[in-house]
């Protein structure tokens, strides 16, 4: 929960007093909640501008894409001069004009890797508006892993629908077909950055509203129930889905898949008072305690890559999420010949656990898991 902004408290009562005639409604809640906007598109667009408007506390709004002029007709936040503009920065601005006591935090970057996965853990609210089945089901499988519900949307030019998917019950990837798991797999099989292949799916301003209004009340709703209030708003394993054509709204109750490998106890989280920027591995283990042997950097850390059939050997030295999947093209072989030669996990003394984890690609408040014989826990690092 965030502070109040004193410099605000003077007109409080007064901007929010409509919406303190509703009986449910907790406006000291919801100014001090914290919302993780994960996507800055059109529905990202949708959630960030309602939940300004209704006075939320703190906004992470995470993108890691441009403003292109076509996004105009559906993106309620973004203006002509935003073209090329970092999405999650012009989001941002725009968001501060609506309601300056709203603190906001753009992360210009991919959530997998560039967002400290801490977030996921200090947010009271979740919002996925990305349009990617593998984006999606990688805030499933964080959420999961730290045990905390998320809200889904997804649109069409005829279609939006809003899910809650809770701590237990049925998930994300539950829902997913084997065919587009399967997919998502072999896209990301490598683990190098690929060029985004997202499908153009034609969506409306209509639609966008939709799964806005909808993600942003189920954003409300959680935030009042961390404090024992009965909302309206989708119960977990629950599906809002409103249709054009036949024009219909449903709610939907989906069904856990019993093969489905996210459906185990949450790992416990262990907050230490280290910064990425100058901590290391070693002492990240240090402060966790002798139960924990090896630090798991969550993304490879690629040193080189080597072509296995020449050996010609190239320097990288970035995480190999950031690691263009086309350098694995040996120029002197003509062939996809070259593999990388990093680390993914570290112990004390190797070489690596004594640099600062910054260097490694490791984000400001990451969650980095620590496994021992008996004990694994995630380690958060400071924002
Ligand atoms: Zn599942
Ligand atoms: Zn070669």
């Amino acid at each position: 929960m965030t502070t109040l902004p004193q410099a605000y408290d003077y007109s409080f009562a007064e901007r929010y007093a409509r919406l303190q005639l509703i009986d449910w409604w907790d406006q000291k809640a919801v100014c001090g909640a914290t919302v993780l906007v994960l996507g800055a598109g059109a529905v990202g667009n949708e959630v960030a501008k309602n939940l300004a408007l209704s006075g939320v506390g703190r906004l992470v709004i995470v993108d890691f894409d441009t403003v292109e002029v076509s996004n105009l007709t559906r993106s309620v936040l973004f203006r002509p001069p935003d073209n090329g503009r970092a999405k999650a920065r012009a989001a941002a601005d725009a968001v501060r004009r609506l309601n300056p006591a709203v603190s906001v935090l753009p992360v210009v970057g991919d959530m997998e890797w560039d967002l400290g996965h801490g977030w996921f853990v200090d947010a009271d609210a979740i919002v996925g508006c990305l349009d990617s089945v593998r984006a999606r089901l990688a805030i499933n499988r964080i959420c999961r892993a730290v045990g905390r519900p998320w809200i889904n949307t997804a649109i069409s030019s005829s279609a939006a629908e809003v899910t809650l998917f809770g701590t237990e019950g049925p998930c994300y990837e539950c829902t997913v077909s084997a065919d587009e798991l399967e997919q998502s797999r072999r896209y990301s099989c490598t683990g190098f950055r690929l060029p985004d292949v997202s499908d153009k799916i034609p969506t409306t301003a209509v639609t966008a509203s939709l799964a806005g209004a909808w993600a942003t009340q189920q954003a409300i709703a959680q935030i009042h129930r961390l404090s024992g209030r009965d909302v309206p708003g989708l119960r977990p394993g629950q599906r809002l889905l409103h249709t054009l054509r036949p024009l219909a709204t449903l709610t939907l109750k989906l069904t856990e898949d019993p093969a489905c490998p996210h459906h185990g106890e949450p790992i416990p989280v262990v907050r230490l008072g280290l910064h990425p920027g100058n901590a290391t591995a070693e002492e990240v283990l240090k402060a966790c305690g002798s139960d924990f042997e090896e630090l798991h950097l969550g993304s490879e850390f690629v040193q080189s890559l080597k072509c296995v059939r020449c050996g010609h050997r190239l320097r990288v030295s970035k995480p190999k999420s950031k690691v263009d999947d086309a350098l694995r093209f040996c120029s002197l072989c003509g062939e996809f010949s070259r593999s990388a030669i990093g680390v993914s996990i570290l112990r004390r003394g190797d070489r690596e656990a004594r640099r600062p984890l910054s260097r490694l690609g490791v984000p400001p408040h990451a969650l980095l898991l620590l496994t021992g014989p008996r004990r694994t826990v995630w380690a958060m690092l400071e924002s």
